[in-house]
Formats: C-alpha cells, sequence, structure tokens
C-alpha cells in the first residue's frame, strides 16, 4: 500500500489516506497523526523499509532536494555527507547544474561537497529532456518495488540495527575471499598477537609492521602508520583518526566511502595482512606502495574480468582482429560504432565514437572522458545518445567486431589535453595501425 501511495497519487485510495493523514507531505514523511486507525498503523510502519529502498531518479530536479533525498546511485548511502552550508537553504538538485545545460557544474560541486559526494553526484547521469523527477524502487534492478526485495531490506535493516553495517560486505563486488576475510576482521576473529595472548599463546605483542606498539585489530588496519600510509596511498579524502576499536572504524567506512572505494579499501586490508603475515612467517616486508598497488592490480582485474563477462571491459584484443571482424554499412550508409571505457580505479569513463562509410573510410572519430562513473547500461545508453538523431536503427556489436571505438574510447581516458577531442576526415595517430 505504500508502494501506491508514492507511485499512483491519482488513486481513489492514495488520495483518502493523504487527506487524512499527511495532507501536506509526502507519505515517507508522514507522522502517526492523532486517532489513527488500525490500517494506517500497519501501513506506516512499512515506511521506514520504504525509506531505505526508495531512490530519487533526477529529470529537471526541480523536486530533488540536495540534502535530505535519496538520489544519489551509491548503494550503501545515496544521501549527501557532506554538511549542509548555512548560506544555502534547501537546494534542490537543479542548482547544481552549468547554466543553460543539464550537465553537473563540476567546479561548483567541488567548491561544496566533499571528495566522496562529489563522486557520487558525478556519476548520477543528466538528462537532456524536461522530465520530472520521479522515484523508483532501488530494491530491484527494474525499479519496480517488490515484496521478497523489501524483506531483503527489512532483513538487513535488522542486521544494522546492531554494531555496524558490515553485513553489506557480502553485496560487495569483489571476489569472495576477501569478503571472508573482512569478515573475519569485523567478527574480531583475525589472530591477531593481543588476541593469541588473551588465549594463553606465548609470543611477545609488539607490531611487526611498526615495532612501536602493541599489534591488536585496530592497531594493524588503522592506527599502525604502515597502515596509515597505505591509506594515503589509496588517494581518498577519508579521514585517519586514531580510532579505539574496528567496529567504530569500520562504520566510518561504511558511511564515507564510496561503493568503489570500499571495495578497494578492503582489498587493502587484506594486502595489509598478507603482509603482516609474509612479515611474520617469511621475515619478507613489502613497502606500503607495493601493498596497495598488489590490491589495486587485483582489484582493477576483478573489475575488467566481470565487464567482460556483461559485455563491457577493457581488455585489449589483437587490432588485425577487428579489421577482419568489422562488417561494412550497406552501399549509401554509413556506420557509426560507439564504445564505453572504463576506469574503476580513477572513477572516470572514456567514451569513442567512429563514423565509417562503406569501404572502411573513416570520416569522423570523437573521443571524450567523463568524471564519474555510470553503470554499464548507463554508459553504453548515454554513448548512443549523441549519435540517437543520426542513427535509424542500433544493433549490439560485440568487443571484438567494435575494436575502433574501443580503442577510442580507452585513449580518451588518458587524454590529458582536453575532455572533448574531434577528428573530422583525419585519423589520429593512435588509430592509423588499427583501421
Ligand atoms: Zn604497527
Amino acid at each position: 500500500m505504500g508502494w501506491k501511495f508514492l507511485m499512483h497519487p491519482d488513486a481513489l485510495v492514495s488520495k483518502v489516506f493523504k487527506a487524512r493523514y499527511f495532507p501536506n507531505a509526502s507519505f515517507l514523511e508522514a507522522g502517526v497523526g492523532s486517532n489513527p486507525s488500525f490500517v494506517w498503523s500497519s501501513i506506516r510502519e512499512s515506511q521506514e523499509i520504504f525509506r531505505a529502498g526508495m531512490r530519487w531518479k533526477v529529470g529537471n530536479g526541480s523536486r530533488v532536494r540536495v540534502w535530505g533525498d535519496p538520489w544519489l546511485t551509491d548503494k550503501t548511502n545515496p544521501y549527501i555527507i557532506t554538511p549542509e552550508p548555512d548560506y544555502l537553504h534547501g537546494p534542490c538538485v537543479n542548482n547544481l547544474f552549468c547554466q543553460n545545460t543539464k550537465n553537473w557544474d563540476y567546479d561548483l560541486l567541488r567548491d561544496i561537497f566533499c571528495q566522496r559526494d562529489v563522486e557520487c553526484i558525478m556519476s548520477v547521469p543528466t538528462s537532456l529532456a524536461d522530465f520530472d523527477d520521479s522515484m523508483y524502487w532501488g530494491g530491484e534492478g527494474k525499479g519496480i518495488y517488490t515484496v521478497k526485495s523489501a524483506y531483503r531490506i527489512a532483513m538487513e535493516r535488522e542486521g544494522r540495527a546492531g554494531v555496524v553495517g558490515w553485513s553489506g560486505v557480502w553485496k560487495l563486488n569483489i571476489p569472495p575471499k576477501f569478503k571472508c576475510f573482512f569478515w573475519s576482521l569485523c567478527s574480531l576473529r583475525l589472530p591477531t598477537k593481543d588476541l593469541l595472548c588473551m588465549k594463553q599463546v606465548n609470543c611477545d605483542q609488539v607490531c611487526l609492521l611498526c615495532g612501536l606498539a602493541n599489534e591488536s585489530d585496530i592497531h594493524v588496519f588503522a592506527n599502525c602508520s604502515f597502515a596509515r600510509s597505505c591509506w594515503r596511498l589509496l588517494n581518498t579524502t577519508w579521514r585517519l583518526a586514531y580510532l579505539e576499536s574496528v567496529h567504530a572504524w569500520v562504520e566510518e567506512m561504511w558511511i564515507e566511502l564510496t561503493s568503489s572505494t570500499l571495495e578497494q579499501a578492503i582489498m587493502v586490508c587484506w594486502s595489509i595482512w598478507e603482509a603482516r603475515n609474509q612479515l611474520c612467517w617469511k621475515n619478507s616486508c613489502l613497502a606500503p606502495g607495493a601493498v596497495v598497488a598488489y590490491a589495486q592490480a587485483f582489484y582493477d582485474s576483478w573489475q575488467s574480468a566481470n565487464a567482460m563477462l556483461h559485455g563491457t571491459g577493457s581488455i585489449s584484443h589483437d587490432a588485425d582482429s577487428d579489421a577482419a571482424a568489422w562488417q561494412p554499412p550497406r552501399n549509401g550508409y554509413y556506420k557509426l560504432n560507439i564504445d564505453v571505457a572504463m576506469d574503476y580505479r580513477n572513477r572516470r569513463m572514456g567514451f569513442g565514437w567512429v563514423c565509417r562509410d562503406e569501404r572502411g573510410y573513416v570520416h569522423a572519430v570523437i573521443m571524450e572522458r567523463r568524471e564519474g562513473l555510470y553503470s554499464v547500461k548507463e554508459a553504453e545508453a548515454m554513448g548512443a545518445r549523441l549519435s540517437s538523431k543520426l542513427m535509424l536503427s542500433f544493433v549490439f556489436a560485440k568487443r571484438s567486431r567494435n575494436m575502433v571505438a574501443h580503442t577510442v574510447a580507452s585513449h580518451a581516458l588518458c587524454n590529458t589535453e582536453a575532455s572533448r577531442v574531434e577528428y573530422l576526415d583525419s585519423i589520429p595517430r593512435f588509430l592509423s595501425t588499427v583501421v
């Protein structure tokens, strides 16, 4: 019924309840009211679940409040975490667009928000059309409410009502061994020296990595100078405060880091523990830079393998195979190949468009780099959007038949001179050996 109130406000039942219990607010903000009926009290019980599962889809941005509304695409926390400055008075999301365009004002975002929020905002796709903002159910891929997903959210909420929110680790896109490791860390089961001493194991308690303090879980992963060097290298603005417990530390991670950075942070934790064990058993020590690089290489490989599974990725192929696999358009037609390359670590995307005729002659090459990281489907849709007025039909092409566009998209990622470059009737040098 709560879903009906939100998605079908014109239905008779929605109008009746709204008039009685929340005439000047939405269902999500409705109070219990005076002398509530049993039915209303029961429906209102679901309010917290809807608050946790509902998301705003940004259209013209005039209805979504920057602070207080769930409009970011981050799975773990869809809300802005930067405190609202005093001089702003409840702005809506459209105030963050560049004037006369629907693109995010990157300079404005960096002036107001912390890095985590800037990354999350840049990852929200904007629309050229002037459609209204709308709500959808974030618990399902299709955005439609199901009882099953609501039940799952309710169970997760119960889990989070305990000490920390790390039960969400099972949802992250990292290999299972990292999840299991992190679960052990959060469950206080890693055999750190303080734990071994408590269990009457005869060993010293000095930290192997710094030699300056006793070894405990919070010391190894947060307070140790070795760990702090690793976190600085991970290039986040995450505050490196000294903390008393792993649970408080993990809670902070869950609130402040984006899903992508959180995944990398967990892999760095694993890498720190590996370095500690290597020092313990093999007496060889990795530098913090090597520890972080090892974790990030693992992370990049995992993301690339997953992207390949879903039809996109950044694994290069032999360029000759594209020339053989690419199919020219019919006589008198042009073919526009489009591709997107994702840089998960730096949270940016590269778009590539290559227009060729029936002889394979290149008429135009465009490459564009964008900050932020859309989902794979959103990125492909965004790539197609630019060319939608020119094309009569869309066909999905396998990577092996789309290598030229992919090469352009990959170059867009590392082109530091300009975010967008167009080549008309000429071929960039990096493509001369490919086409
Ligand atoms: Zn230490």
